[in-house]
């Protein structure tokens, strides 16, 4: 037999095509382990036997054996229709050949004739008083045991990729896989109730009751967050391990920049503050997660503690997942630390070749203090005299992968790593189990709670009217779309067209304009620049204005369309008014025809404008297997496991990894690979984007 290891790629399994693999290409399926973990979405129980009578009763779904009792035929659009009159020991149930041909109904009727004894499984509904065969599986009786006396997995499809024929590859490939070692050690799973690997596979794929099945997904689930932890506890060793000599570092400069500001620091930034520099002068490197909801100060933070590292000659890089984010961080610097004498460089892909290599000659000779850049930053080419401090904003994957990056290179800066997409607690301790977390939980004080305002989209003159009212008073407004331009099939207001009317019809006379991701990075740059300045007034876009963009005198958000956000993308949005003084309103205009699901959103975006409060009920509201905006945030990429549904079972699996590795420190553990998917390998870096 066909050997192979879970990375083997998916054509070698027995069946897969081509045009299989470009399917399987779609759902995410590269290799054998990805095929494996590829989890049924629901099961068709066909264990027990359910006669025809009893299938309204059982939402449908029958499973019965029955005679064919007698033909019918009848006329459709002209068209001759086959009908089997059925008849089991309950109940006599109607099947018909729609839509065929002369040729194809002779055929049936000839291979079904009166008299045939199937083995027949589906759905049926009542019509006309007669139960009608609706979906439909049947062999003659006997003949097919392993189709009607079995529990049937039902996989999410793509492209022209059939359940049965997707059946046939996975279990071809589970087949082949007797030989898979398991790296659970027994007595977790012992503990745990956990199937053996080969037995989970055949218990998600092949099982012979629900409860099977899920006791299989359940072991998986939790060979995936047991993996899992195992590497975030062995990252979080490496970096105790990492002890370097304390040192103190001098706050001078830190408390000339309090003393310049504005305004006082709030409680929870100072203490972030003190935190953050306990770390810096502790025995091992930090890593550490600043949680706070947009505009409640983060940034600044992040700047004070680096100017702990200027004042002791080492250097610092701030990395935003933007270009127009990364701008904006070397704004705030420029007006914050410049002053300060502290030397800044911006950093970015977009820095051609001849203003990069003086940048690259002044980093590695030391004569830049704060690096600010897009990943740009972490390009191979680029070495510092003596990096001391990395601060990641909005970026969580690339955190990880680039804290992973820096280790391997034998560098062991501080790592701060700035969110102010809130993290369910459940998802940080997957994610980030091994680091420390500050949080930022109050606003600066005298900011005004955000009024939100849920409006049909026949009452957008409103609205626009209020805002109107607000213009009059010298204050600004952005103007959220979910398409960039007009779509000839789907019926959504778009930010060029919007944009013109705004500027033409609705507010004639106020300078308009329009920002989307199609942009280039300079004309973002000069269109934020004069929105920030108030030379623009009015700012159509999409959601590309989503994460960090900072205009305090902005006070109206209205975003159209609003049912077609996220609730995460709702929230960012509705975080860039709010940030002055002044009160702000966020409008959230909606279509009529929308679903349950967004009518639930934008009732907790009416609700609350807690941050956390937000993300848990997002996780919520997606459930399993729709979790593309965490994802996105490169939190979720599990296959068997769902969140927050396994929380209990990620707890067990961190358990039992650190057990493992406080037993044994040196432990040549199990990989963090195979059947995890794409998980924490490299690449996959997302950015701000527009809303699909
Ligand atoms: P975040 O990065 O968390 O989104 P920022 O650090 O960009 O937030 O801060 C948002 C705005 O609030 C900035 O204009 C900043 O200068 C201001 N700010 C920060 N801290 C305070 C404070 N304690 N009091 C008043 N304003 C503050
Ligand atoms: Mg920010």
């Amino acid at each position: 037999m066909y050997l192979y290891d879970l990375q083997t790629p998916v054509r070698r399994v027995r069946g897969v095509g081509p045009q299989a693999e470009k399917d399987l290409a779609r759902l995410g399926i590269h290799t054998i382990g990805e095929l494996l973990t590829h989890i049924p979405r629901d099961y068709e129980d066909r264990s027990k036997r359910v006669p025809f009578a009893a299938a309204t009763g059982n939402g449908g779904r029958f499973n019965t054996t029955a005679i064919i009792d007698c033909h019918d035929f009848f006329y459709v659009r002209g068209k001759k229709t086959l009908k089997l009159v059925l008849r089991d020991e309950s109940a006599l149930a109607e099947l018909s050949f729609f839509g065929r041909d002369e040729r194809a109904t002779a055929h049936y009727a000839n291979k079904y004739p009166p008299g045939l004894r199937l083995d027949i499984a589906g759905t049926a509904a009542l019509s006309y008083g007669k139960l009608q065969c609706v979906k439909f599986e049947m062999e003659p009786a006997g003949t097919h045991p392993e189709l009607f006396s079995c529990v049937l997995p039902v996989y999410p499809l793509a492209g022209s990729l059939a359940q049965k024929s997707l059946r046939k590859i996975i279990r071809a490939a589970y087949e082949q896989g007797s030989h898979l070692e398991d790296e659970i050690p027994a007595d977790i799973r012992g503990a745990g109730n956990l199937l053996p690997l080969s037995a989970a596979l055949k218990a998600v794929h092949d099982p012979a009751s629900l409860d099977e099945a899920a006791a299989g997904r359940r072991s998986l689930a939790f060979r995936e967050l047991f993996l899992m932890q195992m590497e975030v506890a062995r990252r979080a060793l490496q970096r105790k391990a990492a002890v370097r000599s304390t040192r103190a570092y001098s706050p001078a400069l830190q408390e000339k920049l309090i003393k310049a500001l504005p305004f006082q620091l709030t409680a929870d930034q100072k203490k972030c503050v003190g935190e953050m520099r306990a770390d810096i002068e502790a025995d091992h490197p930090m890593s550490r997660l600043l949680q706070g909801d947009v505009g409640s100060g983060k940034t600044l933070v992040a700047f004070l503690s680096a100017l702990l590292f200027t004042q002791a000659g080492r250097q610092t890089a701030i990395m935003a997942p933007t270009e127009l984010l990364a701008r904006q961080h070397a704004d705030n610097a420029a007006r914050l630390l410049q002053p300060l004498g502290v030397r800044l460089a911006f950093f970015s892909g977009a820095l051609s070749g001849r203003a990069r290599k003086p940048a690259l000659q002044a980093l590695k000779a030391g004569d830049i203090d704060i690096v600010i850049g897009t990943h740009a930053l972490f390009s191979d080419d680029v070495e510092f005299r003596d990096l001391g401090f990395v601060v990641i904003d909005e970026q969580h994957r690339f955190g990880v992968i680039q804290r992973n990056r820096l280790f391997a290179k034998g560098l062991y800066p501080d790592i701060l790593v700035m969110s102010a997409t809130p993290i369910p607690q459940t998802l940080a301790l997957s994610a980030f189990g091994d680091m420390d977390v500050s949080l930022i939980k109050t606003m600066p004080e005298g900011r005004k709670p955000i009024e939100t305002h849920l409006a049909l989209e026949a009452n957008a003159r409103k609205v626009y009217e209020f805002v109107r009212v607000e213009l009059g008073r010298g204050h600004q407004a952005y103007f959220v779309y979910p398409l960039i331009e007009e779509n000839q099939a789907a019926d959504l207001k778009d930010a060029q067209s919007m944009y013109h009317k705004l500027q033409n019809e609705i507010y004639p006379g106020v300078p308009a304009g329009l920002i989307h991701s199609r942009l280039g990075e300079e004309e973002k740059r000069a269109i934020m620049a004069d929105f920030s300045s108030g030379k623009i007034r009015i700012l159509a876009a999409t959601s590309v204005v989503e994460v960090g963009v900072d205009v305090p005198n902005a006070t109206c958000m209205v975003i159209e369309h609003a049912e077609r956000f996220g609730l995460a993308a709702l929230h960012q949005l509705r975080g860039r008014v709010g940030r002055g003084a002044q009160q702000s309103y966020a409008f959230l205009v909606y279509a009529p025809e929308y679903t349950g699901l967004a009518q639930k959103r934008l009732t907790i975006m009416k609700e609350t404008t807690d941050g956390f409060r937000i993300a848990e009920e997002d996780l919520l509201l997606r459930g399993p297997g729709d979790l593309s905006g965490v994802r996105q945030a490169g939190l979720l990429d599990f296959r068997a496991a769902s969140l927050p549904g396994d929380t209990q079972l990620m707890l067990d699996a961190r358990k039992a990894a650190n057990a493992i590795l406080e037993k044994d420190p040196g432990l040549n553990a199990p990989r963090h690979a195979g059947l995890r998917g794409a998980g924490t390998a490299a690449g996959a870096v997302s950015g701000a984007g527009d809303a699909p």
